[in-house]
């Protein structure tokens, strides 16, 4: 293995691998460019060509061409490895065991299967259909093929059967997303079907090119009650959290754009780089994930975003503000006329959409503008709003002189003390970091999942136990909701705090392990206080709280038997389809005593 890393070595220049990435210039015998890895305005990355190595004088990393790529990529490094012994043309000897072997042969998988369903689009039965409603949407053929667009004809085992014709196990393709179990099925091809069926085929492919799974849309004309887009499934190759949609044909140019365009769908990274504007990526999700962030900000970090505007967009667009602000990258905000997408726009005014991302607004005058918009700024409580608007984004800027700029623009328009939100904004942030913001970040992709309503009224019920005695010792006392003892831990430790020692914030926070005592902390915070624009924080007004709890307790007990009875429902549905008889007597009985109440 020595002599692989030596030949690579060898045959590859470090200034030419690192400047793949970045923009280098030369400084006597030495090249620099600013540092991917931290944030800088004045160039302290130096490479040495004679070396083969390189340093930043700013956060002290540095090493070898391997490292660096490492870094950069965020890989292992038998997989920095892999990539530069393909860029140098080595073949390497063994470096794959099991593993790597495993990921080979999923790779070259997908590769078949995207010219399998490149040749049905081309050859097949997409020819007459789909080439004809993609040229429609304006793309062009030789966009068509440069993005590897393809068709999944119907029928349940075409790519099974062209698979397992070449020699793969019915195990691989599945592991590669491509087919799906049967309920029950036992192994073997006959308990295998495909899982892309009468579908428009955008592969989605990772940074080298690599196709790694697939975005499928359904295809015009067919059964459009099915939903419009499913992805590959989450595989040894594919990493849902990871994927930019178009980031292999990007990477080139964002460096000399020196911005990255995010757009939402993949038709928008076509359309758009059909024009001409080819550093566009996808986030191909409901939401701008934190790891994405950290991959982009690598290449560059000036990010535009461009989603679209209804109200869903105008959600994805905030969030996404937030969370680039809060990892210090500048964002701006393409904004599109009249409510249309990118891919419409490139298709019928390419050069409004041209113009529209030249003159991009900086993100926070963005939301600033729409705040204004929203909430009447001559009124009192209007004022409020649109200095709780700005703050929500605010709170989380990691740059303390960008952030003093906005206040004191915030407190001109709206005309009141920059202090005062000066202060709102350092409460909010301190709030954050204890409470849900924080959480957000570092969830990742949980933050786009909807919570259910009883997780919200569960919350709601252990505000009300944490800021009155009353309510907790009645809750634990008449043993209200036991169904909820196994749902919530927090809420399973309270009562038992309160049975066996007491009824007492301090002592149960000091009983509870960490992750619940500063979730604890966080619903009593938000129960007790609300952001106020003169007392920063005001203590909520509690004025009945008996009243308050009994509409609660009502409020549960209903939702617990709704989600009960959804449960019976569903176990007694799958016990019909097994014929299990004495199970669905049993459940039935059950479903009846909860309709009579008992
Ligand atoms: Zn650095």
């Amino acid at each position: 293995m020595g002599t692989d890393l030596e030949e690579i070595k060898n045959r590859l220049n470090i200034v030419d691998v690192i400047g793949d990435y970045l923009r280098l210039e030369k400084a006597g015998g030495n090249w620099r460019g600013l540092c991917p890895f931290h944030n800088e305005k004045s160039p302290s990355f130096m490479v040495s060509e004679e070396k083969q190595i390189w340093h930043c004088f700013g956060c002290q990393k540095g090493g070898d061409v391997f490292s660096f790529v490492m870094e950069m990529e965020g890989l292992e490094f038998k997989e920095a490895l892999k990539i530069l012994a393909e860029k140098a043309g080595v073949e390497l000897k063994t470096v794959n065991p099991k593993a790597a072997e495993k990921k080979n042969r999923a790779l070259e998988i997908l590769e078949l299967a995207t010219k399998f369903y490149e040749f049905q689009l081309w050859e097949g039965p997409g020819k007459t259909k789909i080439l004809g409603y993609l040229r429609d949407r304006g793309l062009k053929d030789e966009t068509i093929k440069e993005f590897r667009l393809g068709y999944a004809p119907k029928g349940w085992r075409n790519m099974l059967d062209f698979l397992t014709k070449r020699g793969y196990g019915a195990n691989e393709i599945f592991e590669a997303g491509l087919i799906i179990k049967k309920e029950g099925g036992q192994g073997g091809q006959q308990n295998y079907y495909d899982r892309f069926r009468s579908r428009i085929m955008f592969p989605i492919a990772e940074y080298s090119g690599k196709v790694v799974g697939y975005s499928a849309r359904v295809a015009p004309g067919e059964d459009e009650s099915q939903a419009k887009y499913i992805n590959s499934p989450e595989s040894g190759v594919y990493h849902k959290s990871r994927i930019l949609y178009g980031i292999d044909k990007a990477k080139g140019e964002i460096k000399h754009a020196d911005f990255i365009l995010l757009v939402e769908g993949n038709m928008d990274v076509i359309a758009t780089s059909q024009l001409g504007i080819r550093n566009v990526v996808a986030i191909s999700g409901t939401a701008l994930t934190s790891e994405q962030v950290d991959i982009l900000k690598r290449y560059t970090k000036n990010f535009r975003i461009f989603f679209d505007m209804d109200s869903a967009g105008e959600g994805a667009t905030r969030k996404s503000i937030k969370l680039c602000l809060a990892k210090d990258v500048s964002v701006n905000v393409v904004e599109l006329p009249m409510g249309k997408d990118a891919a419409e726009l490139a298709k019928d005014d390419p050069s409004a959409l041209k113009r529209a991302i030249g003159s991009a607004k900086d993100a926070m005058e963005y939301v600033m503008e729409r705040a204004l918009e929203k909430f009447d700024k001559g009124t009192a409580h209007g004022k409020r709003m649109i200095a709780e608007n700005v703050i929500e984004i605010l709170e989380g800027f990691q740059n303390g002189i960008e952030k003093s700029h906005w206040i004191k623009k915030l407190a001109d328009e709206l005309d009141v003390k920059e202090q005062t939100l000066t202060e709102m904004t350092e409460k909010a942030t301190l709030r954050g970091r204890t409470g849900e913001s924080a959480e957000r970040f570092q969830k990742k992709e949980a933050d786009v999942a909807p919570r259910e309503k009883m997780d919200v009224l569960i919350e709601d019920l252990i505000g009300f136990m944490l800021v009155s005695k009353e309510v907790w010792k009645e809750v634990a006392e008449k043993e209200m909701f036991p169904y909820l003892l196994k749902r919530d831990e927090l809420f399973s430790a309270m009562i038992k705090e309160g049975r066996t020692v007491s009824f007492d914030f301090d002592v149960l926070v000091g009983a509870i392990d960490r992750e619940m005592k500063l979730r604890a902390e966080k619903i009593y915070f938000q129960k007790k206080f609300r952001l106020g624009l003169n007392n920063v924080l005001e203590e909520a007004v509690l004025s009945d709280i008996s009243k308050d709890s009994e509409f609660l307790f009502s409020e549960i007990s209903k939702e617990i038997k709704r989600e009960r009875m959804a449960d019976i429902v569903r176990d007694l549905k799958s016990a019909e389809e097994r014929n299990d008889r004495e199970a669905s007597m049993f459940l039935k009985k059950e479903l009846k005593e909860l309709l009579e109440g008992k």
